[in-house]
């Protein structure tokens, strides 16, 4: 077998390989996705619940601080009985005013800390929520990937398998050209050259339509050995049995 044959009998299994790894790689991916996303919602839960327990602790440290103040008008209002100058009298109900004051600013910032954390746990809920769907998708897309891998599974080391034996074939010089160019055209690595026209020699790649020298086409007819790569796209340039036959006329 010659080298060109070779090559094409290592690109068509290469290419099964590839579209068959594509698809599981694809769902690995997908996958992926869905494990970052869900544990940035996570990292949302968390500090979202981490901002709830700070205010729930803020709010019942001004609870506290105003039951204060509330004990203290109490006793003051005691102490009112037993003031015998009106002077003293005045004096109490001035502290108890100036008490009352504070104790109703503490309830003015509670009530706006209650509201925050109202507005908190609203979007808390939110992010629960958007949790517990993305932890759906994720196990459909982990099942999914399961599936793909059973399905491919077997086919796919045959056809490895297969690639191996294939690639054996191939002097280590032209197989490396064959991986690199592989790899670059995600398995679309030979090509067949298409005559534009036999009366003036014209011949272009089949794939990115660049035009070949002619001499490049007569080594293609002349040899099985020569491994021609397109200097457009690096593809590697075959001649269709036919032409090949008529060319060498
Ligand atoms: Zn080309």
């Amino acid at each position: 077998m010659g080298l060109i044959d070779q090559l094409l009998t290592l690109y068509r299994v290469d290419s099964q390989v590839r579209g068959l790894r594509t698809r599981v790689d694809n769902a690995e991916r997908y996958l992926r996705v869905q494990d970052r996303q869900l544990e940035q919602i996570k990292s949302d839960q968390s500090e979202s619940e981490l901002h709830i327990r700070q205010k729930e602790a803020t709010a019942s440290n001004i609870e506290t601080e105003r039951d204060g103040y509330t004990e203290r008008i109490e006793k003051l209002r005691d102490e009112l009985n037993s003031c015998t100058t009106s002077k003293q009298y005045s004096a109490v109900q001035t502290e108890m005013k100036s008490l009352k004051e504070q104790a109703d600013e503490l309830d003015t910032q509670a009530l706006e800390i209650l509201e925050e954390l109202d507005t908190a746990r609203g979007q808390l809920a939110l992010v629960v929520e958007s949790a517990t769907e993305r932890v759906t998708i994720r196990e459909s897309a982990a099942s999914d990937l399961e599936q793909r891998r059973i399905d491919v599974g077997d086919r796919l080391s045959e056809l490895e398998d297969e690639r191996s034996q294939a690639a054996a074939a191939v002097p280590e010089k032209a197989l490396t050209i064959f991986n690199k160019v592989a790899d670059d055209t995600e398995g679309d690595t030979l090509c067949e050259v298409r005559e534009v026209s036999r009366r003036h020699r014209e011949y272009a790649c089949g794939s990115c339509s660049m035009e070949l020298p002619f001499d490049a086409v007569v080594r293609l007819t002349n040899s099985d050995n020569d491994l021609v790569q397109c200097s457009g796209c690096y593809r590697i340039l075959y001649l269709a049995e036919s032409l090949k036959g008529e060319l060498a006329k």
